[in-house]
């Protein structure tokens, strides 16, 4: 089916008790393992680049390679920004075609988050295309003390003010994961996720999930986390799946054979993550959001009276 938009995935992931995958892409065989993976399981999946991927794959190339790969299948498949960081890189990905955003802008002082923020919403929900932002830091693997993670999660309050002033419509939370994590190693602030949960009411996303447990995943969605996003692990299934094909036929040259074991690897991985989730056939019996429906409803004769 045609592309869809991210907030009724969100939403019924929400009433119903499960996250949704949200997985990176870098290229063709990202995408064919992400969508592929979800058709098999029939499960919703989001799709996301991120500015780096954008700018290696072309954003445009990016936008027709989803959309080719979405229609393709009947299981509904969201094309997401992945922190995007400023407000042009979210309106060129809104022209272009996505059908979610994500502004992050969590590095800067709470004024101008909300600010910048309130502005792309305010431009995506006039074409029905929701927003994600982030509001505390979701650091990046690297020398961080328990007591300065502490210091970057997401207030509860702070996190209710936020979302009254913006109308965004999910919020990535920082509750214990940190970004690029190698190790299953980070403890997730379930208390915290549920003190937010209550106060938002929107669907929550968990960033850096590569170093939660199991364990982690289930009690988080408990909580409250609706969206799940996987990045580090897919690199590294790919990544491996091309190291072992390598290896095992040293003499080939036709590069196909090594993608294929990385795309095969990438699906198993994916696949995996999805029934983690709780995502596993849920794509079943489901209304999807549409881009660009808002305020549509189609003409009737007063509308031509004034002209
Ligand atoms: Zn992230």
């Amino acid at each position: 089916m045609p592309l869809v938009t991210s907030k009724e995935l969100l939403i019924k992931a929400q009433k119903e008790g499960y996250a949704v995958g949200a997985f990176n892409a870098n290229n063709l065989e990202y995408v064919q393992a992400i969508v592929q993976a979800a058709e098999e399981e029939k499960a919703p999946v989001i799709l996301q680049a991120s500015q780096g991927a954008i700018k290696y794959a072309g954003l445009e190339q990016v936008v027709s390679m989803v959309k080719a790969a979405a229609e393709a299948v009947s299981v509904p498949v969201v094309l997401h920004l992945d922190h995007g960081t400023d407000f042009l890189q979210n309106v060129r990905c809104l022209r272009a075609g996505f059908t979610s955003l994500m502004f992050d802008g969590s590095a800067l002082p709470f004024e101008e988050n909300v600010a910048i923020t309130r502005k792309i919403v305010e431009i995506a929900h006039a074409v029905n295309i929701p927003v994600e932002a982030e509001l505390g830091k979701v650091p990046q693997a690297g020398e961080i003390s328990f007591e300065e993670l502490k210091a970057l999660m997401t207030h509860p309050d702070e996190a209710l003010r936020f979302v009254e002033a913006t109308g965004v419509d999910s919020l990535a939370v920082s509750v214990g994961s940190i970004h690029r994590m190698q190790v299953q190693e980070a403890k997730l602030d379930i208390e915290r996720i549920q003190k937010i949960r209550e106060l938002v009411g929107i669907p929550l996303v968990l960033h850096g999930a590569s170093g939660v447990t199991d364990d982690g995943y289930r009690e988080g969605i408990k909580a409250g986390i609706c969206k799940i996003n996987v990045a580090t692990e897919l690199n590294k299934a790919f990544t491996r799946g091309l190291k072992e094909a390598m290896a095992e036929f040293p003499d080939e040259v036709d590069p196909r054979k090594f993608l294929t074991r990385a795309r095969e690897e990438m699906k198993k991985v994916i696949r995996a993550k999805m029934r983690l989730f709780g995502c596993s056939g849920k794509a079943k019996s489901f209304s999807p959001g549409v881009p660009g429906s808002r305020g549509e409803e189609g003409a009737t004769l007063k509308d031509f009276e004034k002209e």
